[in-house]
């Protein structure tokens, strides 16, 4: 089964920037996973292709109109599409890698990208859709949130990802941040790889790197120790 993504955009011509390249790229020529990019303009009813409006109630800038994002999403997505509709956010649920794993586990995604102050609540509300953040910062539009969004699902998908153990050990799949990497030189700028790294015993090796991550983890998110209740090491 392969994961197919749309994302509803008034610059298509940013997808599918560097997902098209390297181990994502190939992904899409193998057929696991497709990603179409799709012109809200193209729903617009006036021959000015018209897709905002100014805020009811007043104030600066341009809101994305719902009848317009209705048509996109419902030409995108009629009923049925098993796919979840996500709307990317500063609003939204902060991305997290768990959220990432149920995506690349399911059938794929359709995204709207917000531009200018972002979207009538109403379309929000009509067509049920998940408003996902990737971090406290305003983008100028959803697009590059889109694509960090695939980014991270894409590489999860089955056979994408060269060495699947790496994986297993990264940052918050275990609910730690990943421990410190080490390759040659043996000594750099008088800085010399941890004894431990070189000293071939590999249950030593597992229990440093063990304990730098919780080390990490609790200097840098402790939130991240206290939500999945981890041993702590003294
Ligand atoms: N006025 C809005 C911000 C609009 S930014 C507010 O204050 O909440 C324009 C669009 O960029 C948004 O509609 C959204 O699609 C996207 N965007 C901006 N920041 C984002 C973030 N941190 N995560 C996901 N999408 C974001």
């Amino acid at each position: 089964m392969s994961f197919r993504a749309t994302v509803l955009t008034l610059h298509p011509e940013m997808f599918p920037g560097h997902l098209g390249l390297s181990l994502a790229g190939r992904a899409v020529e193998a057929g696991t996973w497709s990603l179409e990019a799709v012109q809200i303009r193209d729903f617009a009813t006036d021959r000015h292709r018209t897709v905002d409006d100014t805020p009811a109630g007043g104030g600066a800038g341009m809101v994305m109109r719902a009848d317009i994002l209705a048509r996109a999403i419902d030409h995108v997505s009629p009923k049925g599409d098993p796919r979840p509709r996500i709307l990317m956010s500063p609003r939204g649920k902060p991305l997290t890698q768990e959220r990432v794993r149920e995506l690349a586990a399911g059938p794929g995604a359709v995204i709207l990208c917000g531009r200018f102050e972002g979207v009538d609540q109403r379309i929000i509300d009509a067509r049920a859709l998940e408003e996902i953040s990737i971090g406290d910062f305003i983008l100028s539009g959803g697009e590059p949130a889109a694509l960090v969004l695939l980014d991270a699902v894409v590489r999860l998908l089955p056979g994408v990802m060269g060495n699947e153990v790496s994986g297993d050990e990264e940052s918050f799949e275990n609910g730690l941040l990943e421990h410190p990497h080490y390759t040659r030189p043996q000594e750099f700028e008088g800085r010399a790889i941890p004894e431990v790294l070189t000293s071939g015993n590999h249950a030593k090796i597992a229990a440093w790197r063990r304990e730098q991550a919780e080390r990490l983890t609790r200097a840098r998110r402790p939130d991240l120790l206290a939500a999945k209740n981890q041993p702590l090491v003294k």
